[in-house]
């Protein structure tokens, strides 16, 4: 990507000059990694800023080409707000939405698809893996129903890309999202995969302009994201088996160790039918965020972080029938393919640490800010003066006075 800004700074769609036409070389070269990653053709990669415009696309676009033959949608209450907002937006303009319940794991299955297509159904839209627990959903059987009732099949995959496998012909999907940033990729830029053949979906374009992209995302190209993606997706394909086999212990070791060293820890999502990399663990009377808040080294997720940063309980752990506490003191943590023993360690000592912290000394004890974790049960016991932080350069709270400073 450095290389590409530095040296590679012609827009892909001047073929009159070298540099328009290396730019654009290289842009198909990474619609060619993408497309292999799917198991798709190149000419069914459409580019996008990420996976919110590709559902986006996805599901208006079908909504508008193909709303003469039907106003009926499915899709799931779990699923991320790329895919709910859209059909949030096509409900109120007089399209019928069937919002399918999630179990108690957060998965639909191919039966609760079959059961509501009518003939009036257009598209079926359901996430390969859900980003807020982690579980996967049948995606080749509602592949075949979709397929076999003559219905489009959208497919969120965006967290499912580069962490399990996905092949769009073997699925029956005919229109897929995803987002680079979610397998080491950069961060705003995505495509969606639209099926080209058997049978060739059209979609109404979303925004216009200039014409990219077959006239279905006008734009100029952002050529550095796009040839980042293109290497994220290649290395994710090389090392597909290679991380999922290292990174799945390191969950469970994870999860395991807190069990043992915590009462009242459990497991949201699917036991077995899940990504490698995403744990949703409950603790029991603790409230999320303030846990999390008293280990603020670790990055880990209350609410939907990939949302607006809120914290309010997070409806997919409402929709899979969990309740409003229990979703209250649920925290994801994801593992990434660069996660270490050490870091598990760290994160398992740090978070046994304020647990037991936090339930010995009553949840609401009022911390001093130089003892975050409530190691010392507060400004009282502790000792220590109350001093103002400020946050110097690298992220550090210094102590503004003393010049003492604390990671963040
Ligand atoms: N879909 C799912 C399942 C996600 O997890 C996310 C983001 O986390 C999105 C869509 C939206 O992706 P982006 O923010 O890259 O557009």
């Amino acid at each position: 990507m450095t290389r590409v800004l530095q040296h590679n700074y012609g827009n892909p769609s001047s073929h009159l000059h070298s540099f328009g036409r290396d730019a654009s070389d290289l842009v198909e070269e990474a619609r060619q990694r993408v497309a292999l990653l799917i198991g798709a053709s190149a000419t069914e990669i459409i580019f996008t800023s990420g996976a919110t415009e590709s559902c986006n696309l996805a599901i208006k676009g079908v909504a508008e080409k193909y709303g003469h033959r039907g106003n009926h949608i499915i899709t799931c209450l779990a699923e991320h707000e790329a895919v709910l907002e859209p059909c949030c937006l096509l409900e109120s303009r007089g399209f019928d939405v069937t919002w399918l319940l999630p179990d108690q794991y957060g998965q639909v299955s191919a039966r609760q698809v079959d059961e509501a297509i009518t003939a009036r159904t257009i598209l079926v839209s359901v996430m390969a893996a859900n980003n807020v627990v982690g579980t996967i959903n049948p995606i080749g059987e509602i592949g075949r129903i979709a397929k076999r009732r003559g219905v489009l099949f959208h497919c969120d995959a965006t967290q499912a890309v580069g962490k399990i496998p996905v092949d769009v012909e073997a699925m029956g999907i005919d229109l897929l999202s995803l987002s680079a940033h979610k397998f080491h990729g950069p961060k705003g830029v995505g495509a969606v995969y639209v099926r080209g053949r058997s049978p060739k979906v059209r979609l109404s374009a979303q925004i216009d302009g200039g014409g990219q992209e077959h006239g279905l995302r006008s734009g100029t190209l952002n050529v550095p994201g796009i040839v980042g993606m293109g290497l994220a997706c290649e290395i994710a394909r090389d090392h597909l088996d290679e991380d999922a086999d290292r990174i799945t212990p390191l969950r469970d070791r994870f999860l395991e160790t807190l069990s043992k060293k915590l009462p009242r820890i459990t497991l949201n999502g699917h036991p077995q039918e899940r990504l490698p990399n995403t744990l949703n663990i409950a603790f029991g009377e603790l409230e999320a965020t303030e846990l999390m808040q008293s280990v603020p080294e670790i990055a880990a997720s209350v609410g939907s972080a990939c949302t607006s940063g809120t914290d309010y309980p997070h409806y997919v752990l409402r929709a899979m029938g969990l309740s409003e506490d229990h979703a209250t003191n649920s925290v994801r943590f994801s593992l990434s393919r660069f996660t270490t023993d050490e870091e598990i360690d760290y994160c398992i000592e740090r978070i046994v640490d304020a647990v037991k912290a936090l339930r010995g000394h009553g949840s609401k004890l009022p911390t001093c800010q130089t003892c975050p974790t409530a190691c010392c049960g507060g400004p009282e016991q502790c000792g220590t003066v109350e001093v103002e932080l400020e946050a110097d350069q690298n992220g550090s709270l210094r102590d503004a006075a003393a010049g003492s400073s604390k990671r963040r």
